[in-house]
């Protein structure tokens, strides 16, 4: 097939001069990619690292190990170099040495692949394809892919182009910025005010019948209720990237996902894709002070996972629910059964949840930590935290001031200190809260979403109440379309 740059001329980059710039040459037979890192001109380093993890993995992969044939270059010619280092991920770099080469087989992480090359199609997140120069990765970083695919390919990436060259602004953005280019590559939009919401699919989307716009519709409903419950967006276009076929799993990005979908209905992923995008606040933006900037060298330790994933889990029930696709009745029987099947597991009875997101680091798969996952247990006193808050403010504050309260804090700023997240839960549910919660996050009490929830005049398997008074109705209500409850108990 015809191998043609995708790099269109060399215009002035003198706004980006202190820049590397990473070209990408994917090989189809060998399912491997030619990666080559060059700095710009008189620019050096001592160090080449690989991502020893990627965020939204909780898990240490070392992806110095799925790169070979390492070759530093010094303007343009080789320079012979070992790689001695006991650390898997780094290499010293030979005096004087401004590029580096190297090839990288295709990986994936938890929850997406790293690098998959098709006959018809090139994926990549960055973390397991891109490693950096020491001291070069706060500045902006370029990239041009090798098109193998000929005339008709299309790339997919949250990255700007500038004179031929997609640009980040640093190295984090560059590893944050899904990309898919290839012949299979279909998307649609959805305005939201000044905003976009797109969707991309990829993978078999050309052979499955997808209605791009349709995921979308669906994809922009989420937009719609973190919208109006955060009053803010990180960003002002946001790509859902559906890898139909891909297998499952989502990965959450800044101003992006990727959502692996065996279904033509994304009515029937909308669990799945709430919950990637409320990551762009939750995680993404609120986030724990480890989680970005990034240390890819080492594992990034937070007690709070349970708030990042669990809490996340429990906004993406709540925001369906805002935007109509379940009813509230529906929400609550959810939310009760995960409550059930919470306190009938071992691991409820003797991992807390801070535990369980501390410890996850040493064992695999992202899930949590001794049988102990941080999805179900944060979901549930996600749950019951909103209800308490409800409860003891007379309606007046809720789970959600804290939400937005973090995102105050965390946008444009640093990440907040692990304990944050208690204050505020104090401070709008008042001093009854704080043992509640360390019961519930730090301790190993049931959580009883019935109890909570009673106040409201639900029922215990989740109907609303026959006997539910007005004030009950107007505090369920301001709960299931989120808006402020302002009447009188
Ligand atoms: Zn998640």
């Amino acid at each position: 097939m015809a191998r043609t740059s995708l790099t269109c001329g060399i215009a002035a980059l003198s706004a980006l001069a202190t820049a590397a710039h990473y070209h990408v040459d994917p090989d189809v037979a060998s399912k491997t990619a030619k990666v080559t890192l060059t700095l710009d001109q008189g620019q050096t380093s001592t160090a080449f690292h690989m991502p020893a993890w990627l965020p939204g993995d909780y898990e240490l992969f070392h992806y110095g190990k799925k790169i070979s044939e390492v070759s530093f270059l010094r303007d343009g010619q080789p320079v012979p170099s070992q790689h001695t280092d006991t650390d898997p991920d780094l290499w010293t770099v030979p005096s004087g040495a401004d590029s580096v080469s190297y090839r990288v087989v295709e990986s994936r992480g938890n929850f997406s692949p790293n690098l998959r090359i098709r006959s018809d199609e090139v994926f990549i997140n960055g973390g397991g394809v891109f490693g950096w120069f020491d001291g070069h990765q706060r500045e902006s970083q370029k990239l041009t892919v090798t098109n193998v695919y000929g005339p008709g390919a299309r790339a997919a990436t949250p990255l700007p182009m500038v004179a031929g060259k997609w640009v980040a602004k640093d190295y984090d953005h560059l590893l944050d910025s899904p990309f898919v280019f290839g012949m299979t590559v279909k998307t649609a939009q959805v305005k939201l005010g000044s905003r976009t919401v797109i969707a991309v699919g990829y993978g078999l989307a050309t052979r499955i019948p997808a209605d791009m716009s349709a995921f979308a519709k669906t994809g922009a409903m989420a937009a719609e209720q973190t919208l109006k419950l955060v009053g803010d967006l990180p960003w002002q276009e946001y790509r859902f990237y559906f890898d139909f076929g891909g297998g499952g799993g989502g990965l959450e990005h800044l101003e992006a996902t990727r959502i692996g979908t065996g279904t033509s209905d994304p009515r029937q992923m909308a669990g799945i894709i709430f919950h990637e995008f409320f990551h762009c606040v939750n995680v993404k933006t609120v986030r724990a002070q480890p989680l970005g900037p990034f240390d890819y060298t080492k594992a990034a330790k937070t007690s709070t996972l349970w708030w990042l994933e669990g809490v996340t889990d429990y906004y993406a029930d709540v925001l369906a629910m805002r935007a109509g696709l379940s009813t509230p009745e529906q929400t609550l029987q959810g939310l009760f059964n995960s409550c059930d099947s919470l306190n009938r597991s071992t691991g409820a009875q003797k991992v807390t949840a801070s535990e369980a997101s501390l410890k996850v680091w040493d064992v695999r798969g992202s899930f949590g930590y001794g049988g102990l996952s941080y999805y179900s247990k944060g979901a549930v006193v996600g749950h019951a935290l909103d209800w308490a808050i409800r409860a003891e403010s007379q309606g007046k504050h809720s789970l959600d001031d804290v939400v937005r309260q973090l995102y105050k804090e965390c946008h444009g700023g640093p990440g907040y200190k692990d304990t944050r997240i208690r204050e505020l839960v104090v401070q709008y549910g008042g001093p009854k809260l704080g043992p509640l919660y360390d019961s519930w996050v730090d301790g190993l009490a049931m959580v009883d979403c019935r109890l909570e929830a009673g106040a409201f005049g639900v029922e215990l398997d989740g109907t609303i109440g026959r006997g539910q008074t007005p004030s009950e109705a107007a505090m369920l209500r301001s709960w299931s379309q989120g808006v402020a409850y302002s009447g009188s108990r």
